[in-house]
């Protein structure tokens, strides 16, 4: 099997029901085609096999026989679109391979997703709470069943939607400008989690702000989008499972909430400065304890942020100061 093959099952596991790996080149998982046994959630007779240097995907309940280009194009067309612009590069496209060359579309971006939502600002809920946190609803949007909406940007993910929510809806965005995901946060306070991340594939980064910023000069790393709205030049981990691999080689000072009681960000900071990152140790005499209700207090966060960035013993001996756990 080819390495661009490999790479691209992975890439859809997720979407997999009981998916494994079987042995080398060889994959199983209920297929999707004809939804395995109804009655027996755990048949799965899927599989994508080796054919000469090319994947070819069969189940063994329906019959179903097709390429794996195919397969991938049934699964997920952003995806598709990538394999096959990958495969195009080196010369597996057009006749005698099993994939189509690909359609070049002018003057329009290539794998362009966009938001089809009313703004944050014309709800009245959505809006009403982004204004008493000091946030643009302008810059938000608003969906009244955020799992379905989930449903339309990637299929399959959300296989449950009978408890639908709204949610406001944050955009993110790479570099180029496209939406690589979004996260919604509830609006009810007894809806859990209070944020959900979504990425359209899953091989983005979950990292909000990267189309605002300018690489060549520090970036400040938040830990919420909204805490970055008040920041210039800065981004934020969207989740904590985040990485930053998109943002090697730049300036980046690592900023987190001002809970010096709070184990799980107390050993953040440790961590950080450990690997000898910057980051911002909060000084006395503030008790907000995040961006946001810094800025709600009057606070000119900007300024707090710039002079108080530390690394190296420097930022141990301030951080011991100020940790409280
Ligand atoms: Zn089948």
């Amino acid at each position: 099997m080819n390495h661009l093959d490999v790479q691209y099952i992975n890439r859809i596991a997720s979407l997999l029901d009981k998916f494994s790996v079987r042995r080398n080149n060889l994959y199983n998982f209920r297929c999707p085609y004809c939804g395995d046994s109804q009655k027996n959630k755990n048949k799965a007779r899927g599989f994508l096999y080796q054919i000469k240097s090319d994947t070819a995907y069969k189940c063994h309940n329906c019959g179903k026989s097709t390429t794996f280009t195919r397969f991938l194009k049934d699964m997920n067309s952003n995806l598709y679109d990538e394999y096959i612009m990958e495969r195009y590069k080196s010369g597996l496209t057009g006749k005698g391979s099993q994939t189509p060359d690909p359609k070049f579309e002018f003057d329009k971006p290539k794998f362009k997703v966009s938001i089809k939502l009313p703004k944050a600002s014309t709800n009245p809920r959505a809006s009403d709470y982004l204004k008493k946190r000091k946030i643009n609803p302008a810059n938000f949007y608003f969906a009244e069943k955020f799992k379905s909406f989930c449903n339309t940007l990637k299929p399959k993910c959300f296989t449950e939607t009978k408890n639908d929510n709204p949610r406001i809806v944050i955009p993110l965005y790479n570099s180029e400008k496209e939406l690589i995901g979004i996260q919604g946060r509830s609006l009810d306070s007894w809806v859990k989690p209070k944020y959900i991340t979504i990425m359209i594939s899953d091989s983005y980064e979950k990292v909000y702000g990267l189309d605002k910023i300018d690489r060549r000069l520090p970036i400040y790393v938040v830990e919420g989008p909204f805490d970055s709205t008040f920041i210039n030049n800065s981004v934020a981990l969207c989740g904590s499972d985040g990485n930053l691999r998109c943002l090697q080689g730049s300036d980046l000072i690592f900023v987190y909430d001002n809970e010096p009681r709070n184990k799980e960000i107390v050993d953040r900071i440790d961590r950080c400065i450990s690997r000898g990152s910057k980051v911002v140790i909060w000084p006395n005499g503030i008790d907000d304890k995040d961006i946001n209700d810094m800025v709600i207090s009057g606070i000119n966060i900007e300024n707090v942020l710039s002079s108080n960035v530390y690394s190296g013993l420097q930022a141990k001996l301030k951080f011991n100061q100020w940790k409280k756990v």
